[in-house]
């Protein structure tokens, strides 16, 4: 009998995961990509001759199968990425909170950071304290979904650590505002960072373009151990023919036993329209937007932190909840900032939010140079994730369809939209396939 042959349409970091995976166990796999450069939503993009990334991301210790799978083909997770322990630091003059979990094991890291943080009263303290004891003792579960809001208020945090804390860490990790965020979901998230081991918690900062920190090595190691990478290569038409499943693009179509979709929701949601009209209308998620600005000043301009929270508030025209520098990561990004607005509607509508960040930041640091950029460019990913309410159903990776399988942040788990979603989404729909053939 022939290798198995299996078609996996996107090179994003699912079906990345996918496409290395299969290969790894045996498989003849052939990776469709439409773009020129792997990686979706978390890839390398060229701007006038300057490397950026579709939005800066973060990742954590926690992401066990991003951080195996980057081991798998032949990168060192850390000489890419910073390790920062976990922590929420504000500007000096932004009226924000200091808080920085020491090196400790969980959770005294927590506890002893809590104790040491500036900026908080002893109420918040408290309160945080509380929220972590019970939200543990619960063992991270909720029977009944509801916002996470709602679960703040139950657990009585105060409105000073629900601004400071509670509020940008849900945009950040669930990408849907606290009032409409899933507390299942969020507790999922706080489990493996807060709750978890000091190594887990750690927040990750890529040094290099989020291809390099991933994807394009994954398309390299299929095709050295006998796998078709085809890049600007975007599949028109997917169709059942007999038992096999035929792939369209500009080229010839190519027959396959086995397909993996993993594209975006909305891209899986028009390929399979003619296959199955009840996937396409479990595919129609509510989507979230973010937004990177990526502002350049002189080489010689360096933050206090690589990383530091921001006072969000829109109403005051007060955007984004993080700045990076990234001359701190990459020394050939010296002088480049990037801040990052979560669920971003109201800023992309300002008009004028390279301007209005540029005078914040300047405001908040208290470095004048930062009110005028050499440079500034702003990145909008308007469907950035699926918005992350409660109860929300996702689809698993398997389809009623034989040999039909579906890949991508949006698939069935306890993740939110992230890379680490979308790697274990890719090795699921890997690892059903492989089960389903024996
Ligand atoms: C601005 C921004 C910031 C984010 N920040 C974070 C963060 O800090 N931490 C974190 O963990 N996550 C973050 N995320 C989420 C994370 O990027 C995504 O969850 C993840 O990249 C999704 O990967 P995926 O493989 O499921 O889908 P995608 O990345 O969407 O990949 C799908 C791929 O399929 C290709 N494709 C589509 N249609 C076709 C076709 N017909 N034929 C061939 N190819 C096709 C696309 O070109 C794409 O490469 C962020 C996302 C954005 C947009």
């Amino acid at each position: 009998m022939g290798k198995l042959s299996v078609a996996v349409i996107g090179a994003g970091w699912a079906g990345c995961a996918a496409a290395v995976e299969l290969t790894r166990r045996g498989a003849a796999v052939t990776l469709y990509e439409a773009a020129r450069v792997a990686g979706g939503r978390a890839r390398r993009i060229d701007y006038q001759g300057h490397v950026l990334d579709n939005g800066q991301h973060i990742l954590l210790g926690a992401y066990r199968d991003t951080l195996r799978m980057m081991r798998t083909v032949g990168l060192q997770p850390s000489a890419l990425l910073m390790r920062l322990p976990l922590q929420m630091r504000y500007p000096a003059h932004s009226d924000g909170m200091d808080l920085v979990a020491p090196r400790l094991p969980a959770p005294f890291h927590l506890l002893a950071g809590v104790l040491r943080a500036t900026g908080l009263s002893v109420n918040d303290k408290l309160a945080l304290a509380r929220f972590s004891s019970a939200t543990r003792w619960m063992g991270w579960q909720l029977n009944v979904d509801c916002t996470v809001l709602e679960l703040l208020e139950r657990f009585g945090q105060t409105e000073r650590l629900t601004k400071l804390m509670w509020r940008p860490l849900c945009i950040a990790a669930l990408n849907t505002p606290p009032e409409r965020a899933s507390a299942k979901v969020f507790l999922a998230v706080l489990r493996d960072s807060l709750g978890a081991s000091r190594a887990a918690s750690d927040m990750l900062l890529p040094r290099v373009d989020l291809s390099a920190l991933f994807p394009d090595a994954a398309l390299a190691w299929v095709q050295q151990h006998g796998g078709r990478v085809l890049t600007g290569s975007r599949v028109n038409v997917l169709r059942a023919d007999g038992d096999d499943w035929v792939v369209d693009t500009d080229e010839q179509p190519d027959r396959y036993t086995q397909v993996v979709v993993a594209t975006s929701a909305d891209k899986a949601s028009g390929l399979l329209t003619n296959i199955d009209p009840s996937i396409s209308a479990a595919l129609d998620f509510e989507v979230e937007p973010i937004t990177t600005c990526y502002l350049q000043y002189d080489a010689q301009v360096r933050l206090p932190s690589v990383m530091l929270a921001l006072v969000d508030d829109p109403e005051q025209h007060r955007w984004g909840q993080f700045v990076f520098d990234r001359g701190q990561l990459d020394a050939a990004q010296a002088g480049l900032l990037a801040v990052v607005i979560s669920a971003s509607g109201a800023a992309i509508e300002s008009g004028t939010l390279e301007k209005e960040l540029a005078a914040q930041l300047a405001h908040e640091l208290q470095m004048p140079a930062l009110a005028s950029p050499l440079w500034s460019k702003a990145i909008t990913e308007k469907r950035a994730t699926f918005a992350c309410v409660p109860n929300l159903i996702r689809p698993p990776n398997a389809t009623a369809h034989r040999g039909l399988w579906l890949a991508g942040d949006y698939t069935e788990g306890e993740y939110p939209a992230t890379i680490e979603g979308a790697v274990r989404s890719g090795l699921g729909a890997a690892a059903g396939l492989l089960k389903s053939v024996g």
